[in-house]
């Protein structure tokens, strides 16, 4: 797979790039059609579901007596194996059968109104189906099952898996016809594999957009720098490289706070408070439009300020050394269990929501196919460690901020010190990189990103801090 976003040491002839335009629609109607296009996504959707948990469900009762038998559990003797081949692996979920199956659907009078909508826009909902069922059964510890989706609570959208047809600057969607695009589009001459359209916005104020991925000739997009290597330790909230460069994730608290004025708003209404079993009330869709507008914003800024922070660092070093953090289990909730409930639930609550927030594995995707080289290390440690010494003591962080070795005396900011300790812990040599970046900072001689009370290093700031 050349294109895997994880193989960055090998330099593929081409590369997968994707970027977001605006779908102008025209007409109501044609919007209305392309709800409805999502619409019958979705149905077929359920519908499979449905069907598969009806499959699995005939296949147990049949198969559970047998499993019920210990000769048959242990699978040992000639006659049990022979016994447990018959039973086969369970119901088959792949896109092939599915796919098989949705064909017989669309040919079954009952659901003649299938034939109204593109074949394999709708049969291609089935492929993102058999891929969650596919996850679920390889981990189904931490994978969910795939869920039913909600009229409410889904996003109307729909996938043209092939034979994209793009001309200047219209898309053409199957049985809906020409629609005009607009955006910067740097792959413009490119040639696109797929399409994700999908719908933003309110329902009222319904916004299209097209998610058109390329394939892009690997020349023609950006290169890292050349050489040099940075560390980089990623904190609640910012960020911060081994040359002691911060960079911060937006100020996002007044959003923070209309979201959550929206939230209390939204679970005062009809059918959407928690455990409200009422038909859904008009007003609170409208609510919920308008929330989930707001957390777009938010994921949007948030999503902006990694993009041109990982460009940064992939134009200052070739490579990037980040800590192989587990954000899933470290963001895991503190309520523990009814017989052992867990402490500091709400404060832990709190921390989760900015560990989220703070954007760990977007850095980490981004870096991966911006950066020349991206290098994952344990992270054991690496805050209470000395990059000066080594010396590794709990008492070497007086306090947050501030590193203070207890055998050296070395003192730094403590996210530029772990910095420093990722980057070697890759078995890099810690020296300053030349220049950052390849724009105006970097002529100008490298200007620190962040916001000056962050950017403290090992200044009087600091030092009177303690
Ligand atoms: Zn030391």
């Amino acid at each position: 797979m050349p294109n895997s976003p994880d193989s960055t040491t090998q330099a593929p002839d081409t590369v997968h790039r994707t970027v977001r335009l605006r779908l102008f629609p025209g007409d109501a109607a044609t919007g209305i059609l392309l709800t409805a296009i999502a619409g019958a996504c979705r149905y077929v959707w359920n519908h499979m579901l449905a069907d598969c948990e009806w499959r699995y469900a005939r296949w147990k009762e049949m198969h559970v007596p047998a499993l019920n038998w210990p000769e048959v559990r242990e699978g040992k003797t000639a006659w049990a194996k022979a016994v447990r081949r018959k039973m086969g692996p369970g119901p088959s979920t792949s896109f092939f059968t599915l796919g098989r199956r949705f064909t017989e659907l669309r040919n079954d009078p009952d659901h003649a109104w299938l034939k109204e909508y593109p074949y394999k826009v709708i049969r291609y909902s089935l492929k993102y189906l058999a891929d969650a069922y596919a996850r679920y059964k390889a981990d189904p510890e931490n994978e969910g099952k795939p869920r039913f989706k909600g009229r409410h609570f889904t996003v109307p959208a729909f996938t043209i898996p092939e034979a994209v047809r793009m001309d200047g600057d219209h898309l053409y969607v199957p049985r809906v016809g020409w629609l005009r695009l607009a955006g910067s589009n740097p792959y413009a001459g490119c040639r696109p594999l797929t399409v994700r359209v999908r719908m933003e916005g309110t329902e009222q104020h319904p916004k299209w957009y097209a998610y058109v991925c390329y394939e892009v000739p690997a020349e023609q997009v950006k290169q890292p720098a050349a050489d040099g290597a940075l560390g980089l330790d990623r904190n609640v909230g910012q960020a911060t490289d081994s040359d002691g460069t911060v960079y911060a994730m937006p100020d996002t608290d007044k959003l923070d706070a209309q979201i959550a004025r929206k939230q209390r708003e939204l679970s005062r209404k009809q059918g959407w408070g928690p455990r409200d079993r009422r038909p859904k009330s008009n007003r609170g869709r409208r609510v919920n439009g308008q929330l989930n507008k707001l957390q777009r914003k938010g994921a949007r800024k948030r999503d902006d300020a990694t993009h041109q922070a990982s460009r940064k660092l992939a134009d200052t070093a070739h490579t990037v050394v980040v800590e192989d953090l587990n954000t899933k289990g470290m963001t895991k909730s503190a309520k523990g269990t009814v017989e052992k409930p867990g402490k500091q639930v709400k404060q832990k609550s709190g921390l989760n929501r900015s560990i989220l927030a703070s954007g760990w594995g977007s850095w980490e995707r981004k870096l991966a196919y911006k950066a020349g080289d991206l290098r994952k290390v344990n992270p054991a440690y690496t805050s209470q460690t000395c990059s000066r010494c080594g010396h590794v003591d709990k008492s070497n962080r007086p306090s947050q901020a501030v590193f203070a070795c207890g055998a050296c005396g070395f003192r730094a900011n403590a996210d530029h010190n772990a910095a420093i300790n990722i980057l070697v812990r890759a078995g890099l040599p810690c020296v300053p990189v030349s220049a950052r970046g390849t724009g105006a900072a970097a002529r100008r001689g490298a200007i620190p990103w962040g916001s000056p009370t962050t950017r403290e290093r090992d200044g009087p700031a600091v030092q009177s801090g303690l």
